[in-house]
């Protein structure tokens, strides 16, 4: 038997249902509670061990199945956050009730249960309370056993003023006044069974939509009072997703009621609270006529991504955190089919290649990870709320449905479900249950894709009437190592010959394999679709072939995947600058999104690389790219056009005005945007945010002034941002003073000012004051900003692209190292580390 660690609870105990009370106090940020939890004793204890954090335990009881009550006496582990309940005598094994009275704080964190403020349509600050729980802080609540594994019912009851509402995970049972202390109690029905991160408590003034059925659950959102027409969209989507992923699923909705509630300070973006998902602002509330569509598109995202863990995730959930990977990278994948089977105008799974080719350029570096490694503590999950398990763990499931095919795969999701619905499972009862269900490797496939981390770049040939593929790892920067590592690639291939097109679809597994074609191939696309999670690299004549039909050969997808692979191979010194801009020349014609996405994402990588303001050779080259297209699109909408095509003519703009330093453009969008100032209607909402990024690029004083106000009286949440964000964009060194000193000052929300220092970081005319305050005021922001904020901040410190600014970020982050992001913060220093041995290698040319 080995020794229990400390930071893991025993199992002897175990808990059935919790009785909860609690009573939060909004003047005080304080709270009192009182529980009953039936626990179950497996063998006889002298003590039971749980969890418990800023709290304390005033009173401990435990009532034995025989009637007898033993008074507990209550032993505090701070540091490992446990609170071990000695009794005078052995509790014997059975069925017992055990009676704990506690108290705590309502923080400023965001995390457990925490305080939140806003200004009501008068001025007034206005208080409420919410709950953040996972990962583990649930114990911030109630004393409770705090591991997904323990699995139990919840029966909550808070007492609140008369005046407010209470939302937790069930619908309400009643509601009662109690007429002594002029509140409340509202009693909350028995939830299903799972795990402590999912229980959530919401008190304050809250306003919700008129209930629809979505299924057989009434679903409302939820908001702080005057926020209530911004609701709708949220509606729509909630509903259309809940039934969308109960017909997937084949199992219905686990809870008896679903309330989407937005709260004013939010650490994340979001949280699947079973039947009381909050959800921060932005991501919930929007006004479907003002809004981008991106802007709706990441409510619809957000909405039906949460709704897809009510089953995976909540009614299903990992055993421990390991598992936490599965669990968000199987949600982005659901939200992807539900927002595309939504609104499929939108071509979700075509812009997702943006979000595969984020993860590909962290997946790339030396210190990626691999998705699921082992975790002790449960703080080492934190390190998992990335790219690389969102985004790459996406891509992969992705990978897997389309090889698998979307009915098998589904089957196997079912069945998966069933066996373990109420309880808990690893990664590999999913690749069990798909294997079940569809006969094929899929544990030997993922495998290779879950527990290595990096991906293979695929090197393709012609030879006579076969196509030679080879694998080996792709890096950014090459030292030679890992060269042994090896996937299961499926592989989609698609040929032309002088027969037809031929689609192949095979499992390349050996470092190198060979495709007979009955045909010569004149040309070839290995990952047809773009599903694969690698890069490609086609020899010079099969190159050539994909370029002369750009347009005909190449679906928009893949022309993505084309220059996005050119473009990594371009950072990577595999290819040349000049051969990729010669691609990128190509695109005259391009119409679709993503692939601008990719060209434009490129521009302004290539400007924080060069540009030190001598760069006119660089301002020109995009110019040309960007003003032809421009001109095509125009500036106003063609009747009839797609919201994607409105989307792509406010990207170009912004483009050309901003990286490409367009004086025409520049002064067009100024005019257009008093224009829109003046009456809103008059302009596309997709341009919009072009006009905004263009001002505050090319801003003054009485520019900011207007964007600072604007931020300050916004009446939407996107508004808010859209202002706020741009105050990082502006130049004149005394602006960019202004907003740092607002990162700080308590002005802007914790939830946004890390963001907000992102933004000032990577404004290549303010990074270096940017960096001096971050270093100044690190103390305070670590205090101040929500822990999980931290290593995203500091993303920032990728457009410090100077060899001075480098190193001396390099030696401030030894010295204070950020232990919630260890990790993202290496993988930021070495995308630092490409981009200044890019410059190194590519000034000279642009300068010539
Ligand atoms: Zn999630």
């Amino acid at each position: 038997m080995s020794k229990l660690k400390s930071h893991r609870l025993p199992t002897t105990v175990r808990p059935e249902r919790y009785s909860l009370t609690l009573a939060p106090d909004l003047s005080n940020w304080t709270f009192t509670g009182e529980e009953t939890i039936s626990v179950n004793v497996q063998e006889p204890v002298r003590e039971i061990v749980l969890n418990a954090a800023e709290l304390e335990l005033h009173a401990v009881s435990l009532r034995l199945a025989d009637g007898k009550v033993l008074h507990g006496n209550p032993g505090v582990d701070s540091e490992n956050e446990q609170a071990t309940l000695g009794f005078a005598e052995t509790v014997p094994a059975g069925g017992h009730e055990l009676q704990i009275k506690f108290s705590g704080i309502l923080n400023d964190k965001l995390h457990g249960f925490y305080r939140s403020t806003y200004k009501d349509a008068n001025g007034q600050e206005k208080r409420l309370a919410s709950t953040q729980f996972e990962s583990t802080d649930a114990r911030r609540a109630f004393p409770c056993w705090d591991e997904p594994a323990f699995k139990a019912v919840y029966q909550v009851t808070l007492v609140v003023d008369e005046k407010l509402t209470a939302i937790s995970n069930a619908r309400v049972v009643r509601e009662a006044a109690l007429p002594e202390s002029g509140k409340k109690s509202v009693v909350f029905a028995d939830t299903i069974k799972m795990s402590t991160y999912l229980v959530a408590f919401i008190v304050g003034e809250f306003e919700a939509t008129e209930p629809v059925l979505a299924g057989a659950a009434p679903l409302r959102v939820c908001a702080v009072p005057g926020k209530k027409q911004l609701a709708g969209f949220a509606v729509d989507i909630g509903k259309a997703s809940l039934e969308h992923f109960s017909r997937y699923y084949d199992i219905p909705y686990p809870g008896d009621k679903l309330d989407l509630i937005a709260i004013p300070d939010f650490a994340s973006g979001a949280m699947e609270n079973l039947g009381a998902i909050t959800f921060r602002e932005t991501a919930l509330l929007v006004d479907r006529d003002k809004a981008t569509r991106t802007e709706l598109e990441r409510v619809a995202d957000v909405v039906s991504h949460e709704n897809a863990h009510m089953w995976f995730g909540d009614l299903v959930t990992m055993q421990w955190w390991n598992g936490l990977w599965l669990n968000e990278a199987f949600a982005t994948f659901m939200e992807m089919l539900a927002v595309d089977a939504w609104k499929p105008e939108w071509r979700r799974w075509d812009s997702f290649t943006v979000s595969r080719a984020a993860a590909m350029q962290v997946d790339g570096l030396k210190s990626t990870r691999p998705i699921e490694f082992p975790v002790e503590r449960p703080e080492e999950a934190a390190g998992m709320f990335d790219v690389l398990t969102y985004e790459k763990g996406a891509s992969v499931l992705r990978m897997l449905e389309q090889y698998l095919g979307a009915e098998a795969f589904r089957d196997g999701i079912r069945l998966y479900l069933r066996r373990h619905a109420y309880g808990n499972a690893e990664t590999t009862d999913l690749w069990d249950a798909l294997e079940d269900s569809t006969r094929q490797p899929a544990r030997s496939l993922m495998d290779t894709w879950i527990f290595q981390p990096g991906y293979p770049l695929i090197g393709v040939e012609k030879d006579g009437k076969s196509i030679r593929l080879t694998q080996q790892i792709f890096r950014y920067l090459q030292d030679g190592s890992d060269k042994e590592r090896k996937w299961h690639a499926p592989i989609f291939l698609r040929a032309g010959t002088p027969s037809g097109v031929v689609n192949k679809t095979l499992l390349l597994t050996e470092r190198e394999q060979c495709i007979e074609l009955d045909d010569t191939a004149d040309w070839v696309v290995v990952n047809a679709g773009g599903h694969g999670f690698y890069r490609v690299r086609y020899s010079g004549e099969l190159l050539e072939a994909l370029k002369q039909g750009l347009q005909t050969r190449l679906s928009a997808v893949e022309r993505f995947s084309l220059v996005n692979d050119t473009w990594a191979a371009t950072l990577a010194g595999l290819t040349s600058l000049t051969d990729y801009l010669g691609l990128v020349k190509l695109l005259a014609d391009e119409k679709d999104v993503n692939v601008w996405t990719t060209v434009i994402g490129s521009g302004h990588h290539l400007q924080r690389i060069l540009d030190d303001g001598q760069c006119p050779v660089l301002d020109k080259h995009l110019r040309e790219l960007f003003a032809p297209a421009v001109a095509r699109l125009a500036w106003t909408p063609r009747k009839g056009e797609s919201e994607l095509e409105s989307q792509l003519r406010g990207d170009l703009i912004g483009a050309l005005g901003t990286v490409a330093e367009d004086k025409a453009c520049q002064e067009r969008a100024r005019q257009l945007f008093t224009q829109y100032e003046n009456a809103t209607n008059s302009v596309d909402r997709n341009l919009v945010p072009a006009l905004v990024a263009i001002v505050a690029h090319t801003g003054a004083a009485a520019d900011y002034e207007k964007f600072y106000n604007k931020f300050k009286t916004a009446k939407t949440p996107q508004d808010e941002t859209r202002y706020l964000f741009a105050l990082a964009n502006f130049r004149a060194p005394e602006l960019i003073d202004r907003t740092l000193e607002l990162t700080i000052n308590g002005e802007v929300r914790t939830q946004n000012s890390p963001y907000l220092m992102r933004g000032i970081l990577l404004n290549r005319h303010a990074r270096e004051k940017a960096w001096t305050f971050m270093k100044s005021q690190w103390a305070e922001m670590l205090q101040q900003y929500p822990d999980n904020a931290i290593p995203r901040m500091c993303e920032g410190i990728i457009g410090l692209v100077e060899p001075a600014l480098e190193a001396d970020a390099r030696e401030f982050f030894a010295q204070h190292p950020v232990k919630q992001g260890a990790k993202q913060m290496e993988q930021h220093l070495e995308r630092l580390r490409v981009a200044v041995l890019s410059q190194q290698r590519w000034r000279h040319l642009l300068r010539s």
